[in-house]
């Protein structure tokens, strides 16, 4: 498996496994081992969670699953996120949903998280959403105690736009390592807004969230859907491909912005479809065409 190196040391797998939808998934913690274990031995590495997952359930049902064989750790990389705060019958404190990005909150959720995880350290945290009540130095406080203290190895942000993503980097003396946003041929908003060619502009390789529109694409009856179903199916059978999963995969990696999709799926073919995408070219008119045919018009 291909990776992309973040920093001097830390890299992570192109493809990278998302864990939101964990809960739904009604695995025992042996079941999550095997998943697990079987993503470590098809190169993923790399595993995507944040606080709020699952109702606040998700980061504590990995770490319980990680309990059964504790030396699994030190082969994968842990991204987790804070920021938000869920109106939740777990955390009865919260009265509205809101963001919180201050230094006490970003502090007590790695906490949490750590003790979720039943690990020491947090190989990436990010910042959820950006936060229009933010004080990017209590958050650059915050990221640099949890730096020295060794309880997170690197910071990034997610769905942050080119001036937010600036402006917090502006307080930080260490570079935030990635930006996690929606990315799909379904969805262009970041491609069009300026948010790719920001991560392009800092060398930073974007994380992607919901590649495949979060299963939209199989089953909306929208007009964008199904013209993107028929152009990746005919694309699908030009390039070898068996899925339409695959060449919106390879959509996405055949991108220069060094994209890594983060596959939301917990069933390992559906993985499996992600990794078989890296060896999928796609032309450059291909591309266009995907692309195109998401817009509903020609490029000017
Ligand atoms: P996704 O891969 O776009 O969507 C996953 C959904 O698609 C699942 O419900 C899956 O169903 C379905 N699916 C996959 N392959 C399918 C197929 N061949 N036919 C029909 N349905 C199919 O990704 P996502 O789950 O929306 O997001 C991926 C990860 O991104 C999340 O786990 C999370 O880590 C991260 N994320 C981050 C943010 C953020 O704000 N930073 C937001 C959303 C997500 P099955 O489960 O049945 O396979």
């Amino acid at each position: 498996m291909q990776r992309i190196q973040l920093t001097e040391d830390l890299s992570f797998s192109r493809i990278i496994h998302g864990l939101w939808r964990l809960s739904d998934w009604k695995m025992s913690n042996e079941d999550v081992v095997k998943l697990i274990e079987d993503c470590l031995e098809a190169g993923i590495s790399t595993f995507d969670h944040a606080d709020i997952y699952g109702n606040y359930t998700c980061e504590k049902k990995f770490g319980d699953a990680l309990a059964l064989k504790p030396e699994l750790r030190k082969r994968m990389e842990i991204v987790t996120k804070c920021g938000i705060k869920l109106v939740s019958d777990n955390r009865p404190e919260h009265c509205i949903k809101s963001y919180d990005t201050s230094k006490e909150h970003i502090l007590a959720s790695v906490q949490q998280s750590l003790e979720n995880f039943q690990t020491d350290y947090i190989d990436v945290l990010l910042i959820h959403r950006p936060d229009p009540y933010m004080d990017p130095a209590q958050v650059a406080d915050a990221f640099t105690q949890l730096k020295s203290e060794g309880k997170v190895r690197h910071f990034g942000v997610s769905n942050f736009k080119r001036s937010q993503f600036k402006m917090l980097q502006s307080y930080l003396d260490f570079p935030l390592v990635t930006n996690q946003i929606e990315l799909s041929a379904y969805n262009l908003e970041n491609f069009e807004d300026g948010t790719l060619d920001l991560c392009q502009e800092a060398r930073i390789a974007p994380m992607a969230w919901s590649p495949l529109a979060g299963g939209a694409i199989f089953s909306a009856e929208d007009e964008k859907a199904k013209r993107l179903r028929d152009t990746l199916e005919k694309i699908a059978g030009d390039i070898g491909a068996t899925e339409i999963d695959e060449v919106l995969y390879a959509w996405l990696l055949s991108h220069p912005a060094n994209i890594m999709p983060i596959v939301g799926s917990g069933k390992m073919n559906r993985i499996e479809s992600a990794i078989k995408a890296l060896d999928l070219t796609l032309t450059r008119d291909q591309w266009f065409d995907i692309l195109q045919v998401a817009m509903g018009r020609e490029i000017a």
